[in-house]
């Protein structure tokens, strides 16, 4: 700003000056020119008219003489005189020789009288003619020195350049002055502005110096920060006044959450409540009612009976649909995913309605596919609700034709595993415009249908959720008045391929003629699976006639009975073999394969393992005669029984302790009844029981309770702790309480009598006295120590026939175990009591399952230890643990060979 003003006044001055000048040297120039040229033409003249008769005459002798004094006249140089034809008639001056040849050089035009040219050639000149009487006889040339034209023009330059420097400097003078006036105040206005820009403080202000624009300037900025700092205050307590309203509204949010939790708590705790509060009580009455109708009663009771047992058993199923229900939608679902056996979950839920499907004249069915895995990962109780549900709908909506229940591995878009459970029924079918809505909670295609079949609507929702829940999804195809078929497909992981069909060699052909068409057609399935053609007929004549060319037969009693009447005249050249396909408790079976008519048996319902090694037995020439019976009867669960094993059982519930004591009574237990925690206490003081069946809420004194108080007794007389099972109705919350309270295990209500023989089994090992139908063995006692022979026995009592359950069971342990145990350790190294007490519980649950008795044990006591919050200590548990496991896996082979040696 400075140095551009100082420029702004030097230019400035040096412009005017310059204009001054360039009009001055043009005015010098002008005066100049034209005064040379009037001098020098008047010179010319008077030469011209001096030299005229001597050109005329043509004497340049005269001329000369005339002429000479001319050439001493200081201001002209040099003068000639041309004739008229332009040709030199003399010439005197100081440059005669270079005008001569500058005449040659320079053409008339040239010949200038103008200032610019005398500036340059530093010469004047002027031409003139020469007139005699009129006639142009010749022309004068007269050349001056201009050389004082440029020092004039020097002389006039140097006093402009002499101005200019003293105007520029007066100039400078000035604006030195002004610049302390104006730029000044500006400089220091501007040094505020950076400083606030900098500092951001906009309590700076900038001086005020003088009354002029400047100092108007200076008061503007001044009130603009003014203005700022306000505004900047004024931002500053809204912004504080905002951060208030959001703390409040923070506080206020966390109050209504903690709120919202604990009305969610409060929910789930009356749910829990609820469940225990209505389920007990039906335990009890359903119990009764289930033992007074099963006892002697006239036929109007009975009738009454029966109706409180029906109506009992909706009601539970009712509690317990809305109990999941709410678990599922309060997002307190826990699934489970560990190894499942799909033939085993379908068999199951097939046996489970087999008896209600018989009576209704149904033909229930199962098939699996072939190429479903052995075991998947999934959660077996889940899977068995929503197929049970399934079935239960099925069987409920159709009276008469079929319901098959099927799986098939379905082909998924990213390689992985997907299997797709279905239930297909030939029912009642459901409309178009009502399928969407069947999912829907609370809802039923048909108003009517509650009025006839019952139901809360809830069961296809549940399913739908749960499917939803392991990612699956589920759906229904149906067509009214034909049937429907419900389907569900699931995302697993495969834990064990399928198992191959059996080898059959060439083709094989095989009849079948048995009762329901759904099992024969899944059998006709099943059989060309393995390779054997298969044919359905309806009656014995058909087989008869297919005699020729069969090699299998696989008939009812009847048709199997009418086959061999009409062949027993027939010479025999061919006898294929002959598969009775009955169902339980039928006695034909037993005659026919006494009698030879048939030669093995399969039970209805057909499973898919029962199946293969029935084919397999064929093709290996194995088939069991009357043995056959003998390992079908031991199908069913054989209820081990506890004789002379002392039990108390706590209860405060009188109906309670009467069902108690007459389940255990069926076990052949001894049971000592208390109403309290308090009479347990005393009673467990008084006599030694093998073990205690607590129930978790009395009055006075809980179960828990109780259960601490006992361990403080034992602890201090120095005995050993007697097993303490919980007996809860609890459905909701963890399973921690019982545990903590240092009870070994328990058991919900309503239980079954074969979970209670589980639980006490569990907790007496060795107490059990199984005894195996037709007298059987003996355990191979103490060479297989390791694994406990009643639940190896119970195991091999849960197989289909030729199931080799036992060994399977073993192998999956054998596998599983070590990575168990891995886990344990892992957890044990890094002292995580959480993940120790999962890792323990974990390979306990596995022992349990083969009776490796022992591992289960030192399990346990790791489990307990962990739970009490111990993260180290365990070194000798685990020194305990790795030793049972060795001697479990020395020992497992002749297991596995003694069980599969009984199951061929
Ligand atoms: P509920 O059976 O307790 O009424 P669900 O949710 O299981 O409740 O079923 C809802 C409705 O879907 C039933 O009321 C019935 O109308 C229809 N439904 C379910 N399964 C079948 C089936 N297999 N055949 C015909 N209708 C069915």
């Amino acid at each position: 700003m400075r140095s551009r003003l100082t420029t702004l006044v030097v230019v400035s001055i040096f412009g005017a000056v310059g204009i001054v000048t360039a009009s001055s040297v043009w005015r010098e120039f002008a005066q100049y020119g034209t005064g040379k040229t009037t001098e020098l033409q008047a010179s010319a003249i008077v030469i011209a008219s001096a030299v005229a008769d001597e050109l005329r005459a043509g004497d340049r002798e005269a001329a000369l003489n005339t002429l000479r004094p001319i050439s001493h006249v200081p201001s002209i140089d040099y003068v000639r005189i041309d004739r008229a034809d332009g040709s030199l008639f003399v010439e005197v001056g100081a440059s005669v020789a270079v005008v001569g040849e500058q005449q040659a050089l320079l053409p008339e035009a040239a010949i200038s009288h103008d200032a610019l040219s005398m500036l340059t050639t530093q010469t004047a000149s002027v031409r003139v003619p020469i007139i005699n009487d009129g006639v142009e006889i010749g022309q004068v040339w007269v050349e001056a020195d201009a050389s004082s034209l440029a020092d004039r023009i020097g002389a006039l330059l140097w006093d402009a350049f002499a101005a200019a420097i003293f105007a520029a400097g007066i100039g400078l003078l000035i604006a030195l002055r002004m610049q302390r006036e104006v730029t000044r105040p500006i400089i220091a206005l501007s040094r505020v502005m950076s400083a606030v820009r900098e500092t951001g403080d906009f309590a700076k202000r900038a001086k005020r110096e003088n009354d002029d624009e400047i100092g108007e300037l200076v008061s503007a900025f001044n009130e603009m920060l003014n203005q700022i700092q306000e505004r900047d205050a004024r931002l500053l307590a809204h912004q504080q006044n905002l951060k208030n309203i959001v703390q409040r509204r923070t506080r206020e949010l966390e109050r209504a959450k903690e709120f919202a939790e604990a009305a969610s708590l409060a929910k789930s705790d009356f749910l829990a409540t609820m469940s225990h509060e209505i389920r007990t009580p039906m335990n009890g009455m359903l119990a009764m009612a289930e033992l007074l109708s099963s006892a002697d009663l006239p036929p109007r009771q009975k009738r009454y009976t029966d109706v409180i047992v029906k109506s009992g058993q909706s009601l539970l199923a009712i509690i317990n649909d809305i109990l999941d229900f709410s678990k599922i939608e309060a997002g307190r679902l826990e699934l489970e995913r560990i190894p499942v056996s799909p033939v085993a979950i379908i068999n199951d839920v097939v046996g489970l309605f087999w008896e209600r499907a018989s009576s209704k004249g149904i033909d229930l069915a199962a098939y699996v596919g072939p190429s479903v895995p052995e075991m998947i990962e999934g959660d077996p109780v889940r899977l068995n609700q929503i197929l049970s549900n399934l079935v239960n709908n099925a069987l409920k909506f159709t009276d008469e034709g079929t319901v098959i229940v099927s799986a098939k591995r379905i082909k998924s878009t990213d390689g992985s595993c997907r299997v797709e459970f279905s239930v297909t029924d030939t029912g009642v079918g459901i409309a178009k415009n009502k399928q969407a809505a069947v999912f829907e909670a609370f809802s039923q295609a048909d108003q009517s249908t509650t009025r006839k079949f019952g139901g809360t609507g809830l069961g296809l929702a549940i399913c739908r959720r749960l499917v939803e829940s392991m990612n699956g999804e589920m759906g229904l195809n149906s067509v009214e008045g034909k049937g429907s078929r419900f389907y569900f497909s699931l995302p697993t992981t495969v834990v064990e391929a399928p198992k191959p069909a059996p080898e059959t060699m060439g083709r094989k052909r095989a009849v079948i003629a048995v009762d329901g068409p759904a099992t024969a057609r899944m059998l006709a399935r099943y059989l060309e699976e393995a390779g054997v053609a298969a044919q359905v007929v309806e009656t014995a004549d058909a087989v008869i006639s297919q005699t020729a060319y069969t090699d299998i037969i696989f008939a009812s009693p009847q048709n199997l009975e009418a086959f061999h009447e009409a062949m027993q005249g027939s010479p025999r050249q061919w006898a294929p073999a002959r598969i009775c396909v009955s169902e339980l408790g039928d006695a034909a079976p037993d005659r026919l394969l006494e009698a030879g008519v048939a030669e093995d048996l399969l039970i209805k319902p057909l499973s898919r393992h029962d199946v293969m090694d029935q084919i397999g037995r064929v093709f290996e020439g194995r088939l069991r005669g009357k043995e056959a019976v003998r390992v079908s009867a031991s199908r069913g669960p054989d209820l081990p029984s506890f004789p002379g094993v002392r039990v108390l059982a706590a209860d405060d519930s009188a109906v309670n302790r009467e069902v108690v004591k007459e389940a255990l009574a069926r076990l052949q237990i001894e049971a000592t009844l208390v109403a309290d925690g308090r009479e347990a206490l005393a009673a467990a003081a008084q006599q030694r029981f093998d073990l205690i069946l607590m129930d978790c809420s009395m009055p006075e004194m809980d179960g828990f309770e109780a259960t601490r108080a006992i361990r403080v007794r034992e602890a201090k007389m120095g005995e050993p702790q007697t097993p303490i099972v919980a007996l809860t109705a609890h459905v909701a919350g963890g399973d921690l309480e019982w545990r903590e309270a240092g009870m070994n295990g328990y058991l919900t209500k309503p239980f079954t009598l074969l979970s209670l023989a589980h639980a006490i089994a569990a907790n007496l090992p060795g107490k059990a006295a199984v005894s195996p139908p037709d007298g059987a063995k003996k355990p191979e006692a103490d060479a297989d120590e390791a694994f406990d022979e009643t639940v190896l026995r119970e195991l091999e009592a849960m197989q289909g026939a030729g199931g080799d359950l036992v060994g399977r069971a073993l192998s999956l342990f054998e596998d599983h175990a070590p990575e168990g145990l891995r886990r344990l350790d892992r957890a044990v190294a890094a002292g995580e009591p959480d993940e120790i007490k999962k890792a323990a519980h974990a390979l306990k649950s596995m022992s349990l399952n083969v009776g490796a008795l022992r591992i289960s044990s030192v399990c346990r006591e790791i489990e307990m230890l962990a739970a009490g919050g111990a993260g180290s200590g365990f070194a000798e548990l685990m020194d305990a643990l790795r030793s049972g496991l060795r001697t479990a896996f020395a020992a497992a082979p002749a297991v596995k060979a003694r069980f599969a040696r009984d199951a061929a």
